[in-house]
C-alpha cells in the first residue's frame, strides 16, 4: 500500500460524497470510519445530513475511549455515529482491517430483507474484490449485541457482510479498499437482481474464476517521443468520459477500459489497478507497436483492444464496461434485441455475445465478434464492449446501450415487447446509409 497522505477527515468527507452521490445512501443513513496505527478512529457523526457534511463535523475517537478526543471535541461539535460500537468490534475482532463503509444501498438491502447475501461468482472482479462475503443476523441499531454479531462474521474471515433487515458493513486495508469492496458488491446485487427479471442467472465455475486470474499480459516497454497535441487531447477526452462514465454508472471504479486510437498500431489506453473516476490525463498508457510506455501499467485488456484496432481500421475508440442493465443480460441466456426505436437499432445494430473468457485470451479471436453491422457486445459474465468512431461516439453507444437494456427490461413488467418489423428496419437501414 502506497503511503497515506490524505487527512483521514478528507478522505471520509470525499468517500462519503462519492456513495451519496451515487445513489447509495440515504441522507441520515451509513457512516464510514478509518482506524489509524495509533489506534485512533475517525467516524462520520451522529445526525447530520450526509449531503452537507463537512471536514470539522468528523470525529476522532482516541484510542480504547468512547469519547471523543477533548481537543477535537472542541471543532467537532458532534457525538460519533450512533453505529460506532461497531466499528470499534470488527476492529478489534480484525486487525487488518483498517477502514470500514456501512451503508443501506438499495439492491443489497432488497437481499438483506429477503436473508439474501448476493453470490459474487458473477464476476471474477466481484469475487476478488469483495472478498468472502457473510451474514449477520438482526440486532438493535447500535447496540452491543449488533456489534459482536457483525464482529463474528469478520473474525470469520468476512470482507462484505450483509445485515440482516438492515444494510451492509464491508471492511478493507484502506477507506478507498472498502469503498471498492462496497461499490462491487452493491454492483453484482444491482446486477442480479435486473437479470432476475430476465431469467436464470449464471454463475462463474472455479476454473473460469481462474482464467480471468490467470490472464497474463507483458508488454516490452519504450520511452515514447514528446506528445503531440492530437495525443493531449486524447488523453483529456479518454478522462473525461471515464469519469462521466463513472457518475452516471456507465463503468465501476475497479473494473473496465477504455481507449482511443492515436494512429496504425498506437493508441493511448486506461491504466490497470486504478481507479477509474479519478484517473488523470498522465496516468493513461500509450502504446506503440505492442510496446507500452515506461513506467506504467497498461489495462489487462491491451491486447484485446490492439487485436480491434488492427482488424477493423475504422473504429477509433474502444470501452470494456459495466452498466447494470445491459450487463443484466451479459449474465443470463437472454438475448438484447436493439430493434426497439429507431435510435438504439440505429446506434446498435445487432448486438452480439461473446463466449465467457475470450477475452481474456491474447490469440485476437475477440475481435472477430465485431464488424461495422455489430459495433457493440456482450460479454458473457463480464460486462459489455462498445467501439466507435471517436470517443464520444464510443460513450454514446455505452449509454445507448444501457438505455435500450433498461427499456427492454422495464418493458417486462408492462407486457410483450413488439420490436420493429422487418420493413421498418429495411427503411430505416436506408435513410440512415447503415450497410
Ligand atoms: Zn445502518
Amino acid at each position: 500500500m502506497s503511503r497515506p497522505l490524505t487527512h483521514p477527515r478528507d478522505e471520509i468527507m470525499q468517500t462519503m460524497e462519492r456513495i451519496y452521490r451515487s445513489r447509495m445512501t440515504t441522507t441520515s443513513g451509513g457512516n464510514l470510519s478509518i482506524r489509524e496505527p495509533s489506534g485512533d478512529i475517525w467516524i462520520t457523526p451522529a445526525r447530520v445530513d450526509k449531503g452537507s457534511l463537512t471536514r470539522q463535523d468528523i470525529v476522532c475517537v482516541h484510542g480504547d475511549s468512547n469519547a471523543a478526543r477533548a481537543n477535537d471535541r472542541a471543532s467537532a461539535p458532534h457525538p460519533p455515529s450512533s453505529e460506532f460500537p461497531f466499528h470499534k468490534a470488527i476492529y478489534a475482532a480484525r486487525p487488518d482491517v483498517q477502514a470500514i463503509v456501512h451503508a443501506h444501498p438499495v439492491a443489497l438491502v432488497a437481499f438483506s430483507i429477503c436473508g439474501q447475501t448476493p453470490q459474487t461468482r458473477l464476476f471474477h472482479q466481484a469475487h476478488s474484490v469483495c472478498g468472502k462475503t457473510g451474514f449477520a443476523p438482526y440486532a438493535l441499531p447500535g447496540s452491543e449485541q449488533l456489534g459482536s454479531r457483525i464482529a463474528d462474521a469478520f473474525r470469520a474471515g468476512c470482507d462484505s457482510v450483509i445485515l440482516e433487515n438492515h444494510g451492509v458493513v464491508v471492511g478493507g486495508e484502506s477507506l478507498s479498499h472498502a469503498f471498492q469492496r462496497f461499490e462491487a458488491f452493491e454492483f453484482a446485487a444491482k446486477t442480479i437482481i435486473a437479470g432476475r427479471q430476465l431469467g436464470e442467472i449464471h454463475y462463474l465455475s472455479e476454473p473460469q474464476l481462474a482464467e480471468a486470474l490467470g490472464r497474463q499480459v507483458s508488454l516490452k516497454s519504450m520511452t515514447p517521443p514528446r506528445a503531440t497535441t492530437e495525443e493531449m487531447e486524447l488523453r483529456r477526452q479518454l478522462c473525461l468520459f471515464i469519469r462521466r462514465g463513472c457518475r452516471q454508472r456507465l463503468l465501476i471504479s475497479t473494473e473496465g477500459s477504455f481507449s482511443a486510437r492515436l494512429g496504425d498500431d498506437t493508441f493511448v489506453i486506461t491504466p490497470t489497478q486504478r481507479d477509474r473516476e479519478l484517473l488523470t490525463p498522465e496516468q493513461l498508457v500509450l502504446i506503440d507497436g505492442g510496446q507500452r510506455e515506461k513506467g506504467k501499467k497498461a489495462s489487462r485488456a491491451v491486447l484485446a483492444h490492439r487485436a480491434i484496432y488492427q482488424r477493423h481500421p475504422h473504429v477509433q475508440a474502444i470501452s470494456f464496461a459495466h452498466p447494470v442493465n445491459a450487463t443484466a443480460f451479459s449474465v443470463t441466456a437472454s438475448r438484447l434485441d436493439a430493434r426497439t426505436i429507431p435510435e438504439s437499432y440505429v446506434f446498435l445494430r445487432d448486438v452480439g455475445r461473446i463466449p465467457y473468457g475470450v477475452q481474456y485470451r491474447n490469440d485476437g479471436e475477440i475481435a472477430e465478434y465485431l464488424s461495422a453491422s455489430a459495433p457493440a457486445a456482450l460479454l458473457e459474465n463480464d460486462g459489455v464492449l462498445v467501439t466507435g468512431s471517436s470517443v464520444l461516439d464510443a460513450f454514446d453507444r455505452l449509454e445507448v446501450l444501457e438505455s435500450t437494456a433498461e427499456a427492454l427490461i422495464n418493458a417486462r413488467a408492462l407486457g410483450t415487447v413488439s420490436v420493429m418489423p422487418a420493413e421498418v428496419i429495411r427503411e430505416l437501414r436506408e435513410s440512415f446509409h447503415l450497410d
